[in-house]
């Protein structure tokens, strides 16, 4: 009996080690990885450049405190201020850390402005994680079922409806922000479109509200761009990240820009782990590894290719998504085609009960490319005639 606590359904697998977008489990047998840890090992396994600066920088450093300057972590504000084109960031351990400092930004900033009962506008299908506030802003009761009471100070509306948008605007004065993914992840692969994301941002300038996104699954070049926002032309007032952003070391940030600048003073929020030189170091080497790599291009190319691939040889299926972030909606519940898979050894997700997704490391060539359309092409299509 395992002494782990019981919150995740595991597969019967574990893994010893991986080389690029390969796994290698207990047993020997090597496994194609199209999930990335969900969304996490943005250089695949072992890559040399990332192996060698955090051996080299757990020699030199791993730890120290946010009480004294950290240097990796003064770096690693700067390189992604220079990506974003935002000005101030944020760092800490993780997607859900990074979203509570969002929603504690908006909360302050509302106060700041004389709104003693500020409101964040969340969106149907949303997913921002697993603790108290962030699963209150989650647009799923599954996440939020048996613990209640939820954290107060949401409003939700449907996924890019605008009007819907325009309509609580117009009927609630205590709404300082917005929250929401550029593309939802666990909820299907959602795809927000350009013309809403501009509508958020012109109706959030409008009213002098935070828009808000959480890129923690889209961000760092998963789409093809360094942010799933950056398709769109514009930016947000306040960004989250973690997944991808430390190839594997637990990190997030929240970034904050214009109406956003300068909400936080000391004492308002902290991390005793947040930007530490060791997670600040991954997460140099992954931006520095995908500038050098051309990983943004390789994401926007190899996505392409998996999308066409799997609609040509799956008609069936709606194929949709942006860069290495694909999702294939089936016409029935499929979690079953997780198993088929991981038994032909190809590690996938299946998110939102119908819909097949694929989170590929962003260092995927076009041999696994096209390995990845040939052999889940082939399961697709056994698993909708079976039935
Ligand atoms: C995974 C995810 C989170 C939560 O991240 P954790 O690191 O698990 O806390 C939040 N938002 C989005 C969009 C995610 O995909």
């Amino acid at each position: 009996m395992s002494h782990l606590m019981n919150t995740y359904a595991r597969l019967p697998v574990a893994f010893t080690h991986g080389q690029a977008c390969r796994l290698y489990d207990t047993e020997g047998r090597e496994y194609l990885d199209a999930l990335s840890g969900i969304a996490v090992n943005t250089l695949g396994h072992g890559h040399p450049q990332l192996v060698a600066d955090l051996a080299a920088q757990a020699g030199r450093l791993i730890h120290t405190s946010n009480l004294y300057g950290v240097r990796e972590a003064e770096a690693l504000a700067d390189r992604l201020a220079e990506v974003s084109g935002m000005s101030e960031v944020f760092l800490c351990n993780s997607g859900c850390e990074a979203n509570e400092a969002t929603i504690k930004l908006a909360r302050l900033y509302g106060h700041k402005r004389g709104v003693d009962q500020p409101v964040v506008v969340v969106m149907e299908s949303s997913f921002h994680g697993r603790t108290l506030a962030t699963l209150s802003a989650t647009g799923n009761r599954k996440v939020q079922a048996g613990f209640e009471p939820l954290v107060a100070g949401f409003l939700r509306v449907p996924f890019g409806d605008l009007a819907a948008l325009k309509v609580v605007a117009e009927h609630n004065q205590n709404i300082v922000a917005v929250l929401l993914e550029p593309i939802q992840g666990e909820g299907g692969i959602n795809v927000a479109s350009t013309e809403y994301l501009r509508g958020v941002r012109e109706l959030c300038d409008a009213r002098q509200w935070l828009m808000m996104l959480d890129e923690v699954q889209t961000g760092i070049g998963r789409t093809g761009k360094w942010f799933a926002h950056q398709h769109a032309g514009i930016r947000p007032d306040v960004m989250s990240l973690a997944k991808g952003l430390g190839s594997g070391v637990p990190i997030g940030a929240c970034l904050g820009e214009g109406r956003a600048k300068g909400v936080f003073a000391p004492g308002n929020h902290g991390s005793t782990f947040g930007g530490n030189p060791l997670a600040c170091r991954a997460a140099l080497t992954t931006l520095e590894v995908i500038e050098r790599q051309g990983l943004l291009a390789n994401a926007e190319r190899i996505g392409q290719r998996i999308r066409d691939g799997i609609a040509q040889a799956c008609p069936a299926t709606k194929v949709r998504g942006m860069g290495l972030m694909i999702g294939i909606e089936l016409d029935r519940p499929c979690a079953d085609l997780v198993k088929l898979a991981l038994a032909d050894g190809l590690l996938i997700n299946v998110t939102a009960e119908r819909v097949v997704r694929l989170l590929p490391p962003l260092i995927f060539t076009e041999a696994d490319a096209d390995e990845l359309v040939g052999r889940l092409s082939v399961l697709v299509n056994r698993f909708l005639a079976a039935k």
